[in-house]
């Protein structure tokens, strides 16, 4: 489900500090792999069992003076339309300056949950100096120090009372978002999938809200695509462009079942690609990539590999993903695409029977155990599929914590291997028995 904080307020006030501590135990995870960069400014934070993306957007605007203002006061307005909550952060440093109260002006208006996150509260001293901001007629605020951590849990606590609760959709279709940079092609191919008969969904009380749901039903396919495309709103600041287009990125994101992500053959994949790319995969979704332009290709008999190949070293380490090489304008394996996506999906729901996963799991396991350490072995006994969206994996045991990373990876590759889970994020837990 989309929910989504916004960090809102003016430069130095704390909002990448905070950002990166709501987000740091996921970072740690995700830095680790090769290609990752670090100047995201979107990530998945974890509270008390809920996970969230969480959004600073102070790192969408240019630090030069003359657009300054007006860019931040442009991004509060789009995070006001597409986040859950909003964190206003300000500074009890400074107390309140003119360019705090043009931004609670701006959120007095919101029906948006805001909350008044007073920062740098570092010691109690500071308490009584941050009730300057009830000024800002936003009602409550909280005290924290991005620095320690102190406040925040109180914060974190009463801003998921505001969260949007999973919907339980009975026969629900499968929900398929085409995301990638501009220009790449998405407009296109669902003008190819849809033709003139675009058929709009109207949206379905707080699930579908507002991206652009299409309900595809031809050729024996009956799925919603999610529009990241066709909601291109103009942006006066220009600097604004990309920080929109994320925003709506991660919300069609957060609601697919499976996410296409469509890049251009010419640019390749780029680092904003792969930001998309592991924040689907750390929400758990199918996965799935579409190499659009292959006409502009000139290609020989190994082009198509080399580009694979290409792809999967930057995606690393989940691999297993299916690529589709698509031409839009030459009608070139467009449906093959919603082919691909039928079958991650499928891939991302298949259940394997108890007795199947231990007949085919435990004897590789008997093959090759995990390493002992410490003169200590560790005994597999049963494995069984936990019920979830996507596949999940309980390896029951007598000393989990024994257990190290890259035979987490072995098991997943064996798993792989043995079932065919392409384009699915897998989750593999050692559990004492
Ligand atoms: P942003 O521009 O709003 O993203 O602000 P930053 O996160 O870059 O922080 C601006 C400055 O404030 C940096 O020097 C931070 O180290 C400092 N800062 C952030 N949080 C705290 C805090 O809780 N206490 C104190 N004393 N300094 C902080
Ligand atoms: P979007 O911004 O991702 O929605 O991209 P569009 O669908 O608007 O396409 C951007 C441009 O790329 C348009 O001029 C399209 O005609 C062109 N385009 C789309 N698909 C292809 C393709 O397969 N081959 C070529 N050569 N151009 C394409």
């Amino acid at each position: 489900m989309s929910n989504i904080v916004a960090i809102v307020g003016r430069p130095n006030v704390g909002k990448s500090t905070l950002y990166n501590r709501l987000t740091e135990t996921r970072k740690a995870i995700v830095d680790d792999f090769s290609g990752v960069t670090r100047d995201r400014h979107y990530g998945v934070a974890e509270w008390t069992d809920r996970t969230f993306t969480v959004i600073d957007t102070g790192g969408y605007v240019a630090h030069s003076e003359d657009v300054f203002e007006a860019a931040i006061r442009e991004q509060v307005v789009i995070a006001i339309e597409e986040a859950t909550v909003i964190l206003f952060m300000v500074d009890v440093t400074t107390g309140v300056t003119d360019l705090d109260d043009e931004i609670a002006a701006l959120l007095r208006r919101s029906k948006k949950p805001v909350f008044v996150v007073v920062n740098k509260v570092d010691n109690n001293m500071l308490q009584s100096d941050a009730a300057i901001f009830y000024s800002l007629g936003l009602g409550e605020i909280y005290n924290i120090s991005s620095m320690t951590g102190s406040g925040t849990g109180e914060l974190l606590d009463d801003m998921l009372k505001h969260f949007e609760d999973e919907p339980v959709e009975e026969n629900a279709l499968p929900k398929y978002a085409i995301v990638g940079r501009p220009n790449v092609g998405k407009s296109s191919i669902i003008n190819a999938l849809i033709g003139k008969e675009r058929n709009i969904v109207t949206p379905i009380a707080g699930t579908t809200r507002d991206s652009i749901h299409i309900h595809y039903n031809q050729y024996g396919h009956d799925f919603m695509l999610i529009d990241t495309a066709g909601l291109r709103k103009k942006t006066k600041v220009k600097e604004n462009i990309e920080f929109y287009s994320v925003m709506r990125t991660i919300k069609a994101l957060e609601e697919a079942d499976v996410v296409i992500l469509m890049i251009d053959a010419v640019e390749g994949i780029e680092s904003q690609d792969i930001n998309i790319f592991h924040l689907a995969e750390k929400n758990k979704k199918g996965l799935m990539i579409v190499v659009n332009k292959w006409d502009l290709i000139e290609k020989n008999n190994k082009t198509v590999k080399v580009f694979e190949d290409q792809i999967r070293q930057k995606i690393a380490p989940f691999t297993d993903v299916p690529i589709v090489f698509t031409s839009v304008t030459e009608k070139q394996r467009v449906l093959k695409v919603i082919d691909v996506a039928n079958k991650v999906y499928e891939n991302r729901a298949r259940k394997i029977p108890t007795s199947k996963l231990n007949d085919v799991m435990l004897p590789i396991i008997e093959n090759y155990p995990p390493p002992s350490l410490k003169g200590k072995y560790v005994k597999i006994k049963f494995i069984t599929q936990i019920h979830g969206v996507s596949p999940m994996f309980a390896f029951f045991c007598n000393l989990p914590q024994y257990v190290k990373e890259p035979y987490y990876r072995f098991i997943e590759n064996k798993l792989r291997e043995n079932f065919d889970f392409s384009g699915a994020p897998i989750q593999v837990w050692f559990r004492q028995k």
